[in-house]
């Protein structure tokens, strides 16, 4: 179908040297567009582009997008919209260079997101909200995911990534299990004579979702740990497609791309949403933010190869759910994948989570929270592997730590309490 070479304006061996030579790479240029047709009014978005931070030797930029599909109200989805960032932010050590910044933020996400939740939930407001959170640092992608919200990628080199996970009771056996190991129910609703109909839900709360942020009348076990995933780009750049659930139930990511292809963001935004929508009528909120990231110099975005040839050219390490992956004896290239994985990890323990392999844990304040980032006093902080049963962690005398109330929130997210503030009685069910 494809003769080899017919896609390819700049050779993947060109492009790697060109990165390797350029030891300084500029920083691409971020054009995001955003559609959404409402329907209850529960999806938010979060658009900021320039955000600065200070380095030892000058300022830089970064650039975050944020999707929350709010449920049950939407006062989760406000609070998170308003508050995420900072949390996040809050605990990453101010004295980071570069890099040492980009591999602190998959931890920082985790602390971030299970504050925002704490904090919101001691606000006693129902409602809760699924949250995809993109941080562009350079070339690097970070996403943190909670619920089904999707961001998904196009490199320009013509590849798709799934970027965040689908934490769907129906579609993720996983969480299943771990929420049935929790203490909670997985079954259908029953309508009484035996007739169960609907999506997997959780019980007790209803909710088909295993992770979200808020949703205190539901059972500890939907926790607020996110998914991350973070990526580096080639130089030659790509884009990225957040969207809510209405986009994602009516469109695959191959449509989502196909169908916006060659537009600018704004029109790719709308045309998405107007292909999700058109079938069936809004049936949900339906919201989706367009992000390109791109070369300085070139004013459109990278135009992909017109078909998904450009698969065929190099080994994904990623889960490619729609690509049939032939194995191209063909290939040519010998090179490592364009788009380079840095990070990913989806474990829903904070012991896991919170105890990174990297060296810049040893930057992290030891007598701070590891989430809520209070001052601990000595001999104050819950040591993160207190109580495990996980062998390979056994290390109670070790950071990071956690203050009284955050252990309180961490145990009952593992099940271990039935209620972290007295929330629901367990004998609910
Ligand atoms: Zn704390």
């Amino acid at each position: 179908m494809l003769s080899k070479g017919e896609h390819q304006t700049v050779p993947l061996s060109v492009l790697l040297k060109r990165e390797l030579a350029n030891e300084k790479i500029e920083m691409p240029e971020i054009c995001h567009g955003q559609a959404s047709q409402s329907k209850k009014g529960e999806d938010f978005t979060f658009l900021k582009t320039e955000c600065q931070r200070v380095l030892g030797d000058g300022v830089t930029t970064f650039s975050v997008f944020g999707l929350f599909d709010g449920h049950n109200g939407s006062a989760a989805a406000i609070y998170s919209k308003e508050n995420l960032l900072q949390n996040v932010l809050s605990a990453i050590p101010s004295d980071l260079n570069r890099d040492e910044w980009v591999a602190a933020l998959p931890r920082a996400l985790v602390a971030g997101f299970v504050k925002t939740d704490k904090e919101f939930q001691e606000k006693a407001q129902k409602s809760g909200t699924t949250v995809t959170f993109v941080i562009i640092e350079g070339w690097v992608v970070t996403v943190a995911s909670v619920g089904d919200s999707r961001c998904i990628l196009e490199s320009a080199e013509g590849g798709i990534y799934y970027l965040s996970a689908d934490h769907r009771l129906e579609c993720n056996e996983e969480e299943r299990e771990r929420i049935t190991a929790s203490g909670g129910e997985v079954g259908r609703l029953n309508t009484g004579g035996g007739t169960q109909i609907g999506p997997l839900r959780c019980w007790p709360g209803g909710l088909c979702l295993s992770r979200s942020i808020g949703d205190m009348d539901v059972g500890e076990f939907i926790v607020p740990v996110p998914y991350v995933k973070q990526v580096k780009l080639s130089s030659a750049g790509g884009r990225l497609v957040i969207a809510s659930d209405g986009v994602w139930d009516a469109l695959s990511a191959e449509m989502a791309v196909e169908c916006c292809r060659g537009m600018p963001p704004d029109a790719a935004a709308s045309q998405i949403v107007k292909e999700a929508v058109q079938p069936k009528g809004i049936r949900d909120d339906t919201t989706c933010i367009v992000v390109d990231i791109q070369p300085p110099e070139k004013p459109n975005p990278p135009q992909p190869p017109p078909k998904k040839s450009g698969k065929k050219v190099f080994k994904s390490i990623f889960r490619k759910k729609t690509s049939e992956s032939s194995s191209n004896t063909e290939r040519d290239y010998d090179e490592p994948d364009v788009v380079e994985e840095l990070f990913e990890e989806g474990s829903a323990s904070l012991s896991d989570r919170l105890d990174t392999k990297y060296p810049v844990c040893n930057m992290f304040k030891l007598f701070m929270c590891a989430v809520c980032q209070v001052e601990i006093k000595p001999g104050e902080g819950i040591s993160i592997h207190a109580g495990s049963l996980n062998t390979r962690n056994a290390r109670p005398w070790d950071g990071p730590f956690l203050c009284s109330s955050c252990q309180v929130k961490k145990e009952a997210m593992e099940g271990k309490r039935p209620s972290g503030n007295g929330r629901y009685s367990s004998d609910s069910d």
